[in-house]
């Protein structure tokens, strides 16, 4: 049986602050959306006064005090803006957050500045505010080119609002532009779908993030396919979708290093290579995860709670787990087998309940689903189709929490 880590209370002894220099990577969360999409279960709000990006600005400036309290001016490798959608702060905002962010990161080392934008929120004036603050790389949420499919989505901007956005963004000298792209979609076909591939590709973009629409219950969605009134893309569809991506993205010199990304040679996301190995960061804002040290933690969702903690000098955490070494490593290897790099094997000895996993490993090899070397653990294309069946199959036991 499954069961989540060891849970910790949430109280002021244990604020979630670094204790060791050992995380260079920031997250940032900001929960705004000018509209928020009826599939959508991420935490994010459409209903925001401006008085509220005050108050975000606010809360992040103390709880960047707070996570860096015990420490001097850290340097930072990966500094990545999501949400949510980081350009609804308008230009001014990005630049206030940007300012917050200097104020306790030395960013002179910086190897790479993420920001997620949403397509009608780029112009010329936002572009060169992005290139000011050294932006170097943005992902916008494109989702499909299919007019009908981007309107069932209920996304707020229109088609050609991409191609306008990236010429905005190549403009001012940031060529690492990711489009994120939906599949599975409701009555989409697979030919629709390439469309949406070879178009994204063919205005440039460099690195492509593949989602198959999720029905999540607590959505508008999730509610109309339990009542019967939406239709999930049969599996088998959905692989096939996928598989044609895989070849439409060859084609054009993109590889398939991680299983929802494609990248030409070079544009990888580095950022994301720290939850993949299931390094440490920091992640600030509300709802944000981090993981420092060995304590993983998730902040209040709502920005109201997670800023009256802060004002009041508590953790916004309202989660906090951890991670003992057991956990740590089966973390790292549900992590490490998202990529098709996958992870060194075998663990290091000395990690308990070890062994049914080394079994499953081996079964998985026998079934094709994976590779099994004397070093690494990686899963095959079969296999990375049936990721989550997988990976529940190494998830922590009660007997890893003991
Ligand atoms: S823009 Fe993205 S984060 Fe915002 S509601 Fe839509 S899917 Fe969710």
């Amino acid at each position: 049986m499954a069961i989540d880590p060891p849970s910790l209370p949430v109280t002021d002894d244990l604020l979630v602050v670094p204790q060791e220099p050992a995380t260079d990577a920031l997250y940032v969360h900001v929960p705004f959306c000018t509209h928020k999409c009826p599939y959508c279960a991420f935490a994010c709000t459409d209903e925001y006064e401006y008085s509220d990006f005050d108050r975000f600005h606010d809360g992040i400036d103390q709880e960047l005090r707070l996570r860096t309290s015990h420490q001097g001016r850290r340097q930072l490798k990966t500094l990545y803006y999501g949400g949510g959608t980081p350009s609804a702060l308008g230009a001014r905002g990005l630049r206030r957050l940007t300012r917050s962010v200097e104020g306790r990161f030395d960013l002179s080392s910086l190897s790479e500045f993420t920001v997620e934008l949403n397509p009608g929120q780029v112009d010329d004036v936002m572009a060169v505010e992005l290139a000011s603050l050294r932006v170097d790389r943005t992902s916008l949420g494109a989702q499909t080119f299919h007019q009908e499919h981007l309107k069932r989505l209920g996304r707020d901007h229109e088609i050609p609002d991409v191609e306008r956005s990236l010429r905005a963004l190549t403009a001012v000298g940031i060529e690492a532009v990711n489009i994120d792209l939906m599949y599975a979609l409701p009555l989409q076909t697979t030919t629709e779908f390439v469309e949406d591939l070879k178009t994204a590709l063919d205005l440039g973009a460099v690195h492509l993030s593949l989602y198959a629409l999720e029905f999540e219950p607590s959505t508008p969605f999730g509610r109309a396919k339990a009542n019967g009134k939406m239709i999930p893309t049969d599996d088998g569809i959905a692989a096939d979708m996928f598989l044609r991506a895989r070849e439409v993205c060859a084609e054009y010199g993109l590889h398939w290093y991680e299983v929802s990304n494609f990248a030409r040679p070079g544009f990888e996301s580095r950022h994301n290579q720290a939850y993949w190995e299931n390094r440490p960061y920091v992640g600030i804002g509300p709802g944000a995860y981090g993981r420092i040290a060995d304590i993983r933690y998730r902040n209040a969702t709502e920005t109201t709670p997670w800023h009256q903690a802060l004002q009041q000098g508590r953790d916004p955490a309202v989660e906090k787990d951890l991670l003992t070494d057991e956990i740590d490593a089966i973390e790292t290897l549900v992590a490490g087998l998202r990529t098709r790099a996958g992870v060194r094997w075998p663990e290091p000895p000395g990690v308990r309940n070890w062994e049914h996993r080394e079994k499953t490993a081996k079964k998985l090899a026998d079934e094709g689903l994976a590779v099994l070397t004397e070093q690494r653990f990686h899963l095959t294309v079969r296999g990375m189709l049936v990721l989550d069946s997988i990976l529940l199959r190494f998830l922590p036991t009660s007997d890893d929490a003991t």
